[in-house]
């Protein structure tokens, strides 16, 4: 089975790009553009020279001993959150910023939940002198305050956005208008595998850096360049994609996606949308989605800014429905136990996004001579609030 995308931007039945006219003419060139930039020797000379002296990859792969113990495994943390900005956002901000560069666009406008990607993208801005604007639900301006500051101390404009629930999803509604708005000197920086072609696959390939040197790591450190599984958290799926992608057509590594389940699947505040969702269309993109039955969008939720999202990039909806990937949950309570769990045994405070995946641990059982690597995708600082807020005295 194929897990590469197509000429038409599709993985099996989902992807595609479903956009209104006026935005045609900018997909379009991008689209034509995209893989003869990523893949010039000009390119990947900048961008690699970016990601090691700027972002500061590559990123250690760590292997956590009382994890381990505790799971009667060999797990391996991936330290995204060791990362410039403090999550795995930068490699696709870096990345999309010299492909804007080469396209001449001089205005970038971005969406953000959690705020990394808002950072991120603001941080990329300042380094190459372009206006940022970058469109937040107000939910978000106020559970993720430090983030708001970064911005604004880059230069970043941040707008916030007050329609719906006030998450991520309004907030890329938001952008994509102003870009239906701007559509000649602009580029969207998407922040995750979504959006319409080419953005699913020219993310995906940004991140995929981080499975690139997983390979390098393990080989090194266990005389085999694979893993027997990968767990990586999915909001969007930007890091659980760079995670997989270059174990994607390896068999015995088994993948696992693990989902905001928010108070739990059936309490009509979650965010699990391969258990929740049927195939729709969202922010360009045909995915599953989570809709009513007159096909509205349901309102997400999940304690995590990053994965309050109704939706999954096609990547992910071809990945459940194929089976190659498992997906899996994990509710705020199970996230916030994991987080506390971590900082405990291991000395290290994670993103409340990436807590997700570190919670899928014990549901998963595993062999003991076993390697499994966890891609701790952010680290916590930005959710300190809300761990102070569940601390046990
Ligand atoms: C944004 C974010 C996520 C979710 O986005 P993906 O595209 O699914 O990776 C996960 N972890 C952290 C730390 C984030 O900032």
């Amino acid at each position: 089975m194929n897990f590469s995308v197509n000429e038409k931007g599709y993985y099996g039945p989902y992807g595609g790009a479903w956009i209104p006219e006026m935005l045609y003419p900018n997909v379009e060139e991008l689209r034509r553009n995209y893989l003869q930039i990523l893949e010039s020797d000009e390119f990947r000379r900048e961008f690699k020279n970016l990601l090691s002296d700027y972002a500061g990859r590559p990123t250690p792969l760590y292997y956590a001993s009382r994890l381990s113990e505790k799971y009667g495994a060999h797990v391996y943390l991936k330290r995204e959150d060791l990362t410039h900005t403090g999550a795995h956002k930068i490699n696709n901000t870096i990345g999309q910023i010299l492909v804007a560069r080469r396209l001449g666009k001089r205005r970038i406008i971005a969406e953000t939940g959690a705020g990394q990607h808002g950072v991120a993208t603001a941080t990329v801005c300042a380094r190459e002198g372009l206006e940022c604007i970058v469109y937040m639900g107000e939910t978000d301006v106020k559970r993720q305050a430090p983030n708001v500051a970064k911005m604004k101390m880059l230069g970043a404009k941040v707008v916030e956005v007050y329609s719906g629930n006030k998450t991520l999803k309004d907030a890329t509604n938001e952008a994509i208008r102003d870009w239906i708005n701007h559509p000649v000197e602009t580029h969207y920086i998407i922040g995750s595998v979504v959006g319409p072609h080419p953005y699913p696959d020219m993310v995906a390939r940004l991140q995929s850096v981080i499975s690139e040197e997983m390979k390098v790591q393990l080989l090194e450190k266990t005389g085999r360049d694979f893993p027997d599984a990968v767990l990586a958290c999915v909001g969007g799926g930007s890091n659980a994609a760079g995670a997989f992608y270059h174990y994607l057509d390896i068999p015995q590594v088994r993948l696992f996606a693990v989902e905001a389940a928010g108070e739990g699947i059936n309490t009509g505040h979650s965010a699990a949308t391969t258990v929740l969702g049927k195939p729709g269309i969202i922010h360009g993109s045909r995915t599953l989605l989570m809709q009513d039955t007159d096909g509205q969008i349901t309102e997400p939720y999940s304690i995590s800014a990053g994965l309050d999202y109704p939706g999954i990039g096609p990547i992910h909806s071809w990945l459940a429905e194929s089976g190659r990937a498992k997906f899996l949950w994990a509710t705020d309570d199970e996230a916030l136990q994991a987080a506390f769990e971590l900082t405990r045994l291991e000395g290290i405070i994670p993103a409340l996004e990436s807590a997700h995946a570190l919670a899928a641990l014990g549901k998963i059982p595993f062999g003991p001579n076993e390697t499994v690597v966890v891609n701790l995708s952010g680290r916590g600082d930005k959710d300190l609030e809300t761990y102070i807020k569940h601390m046990k005295p």
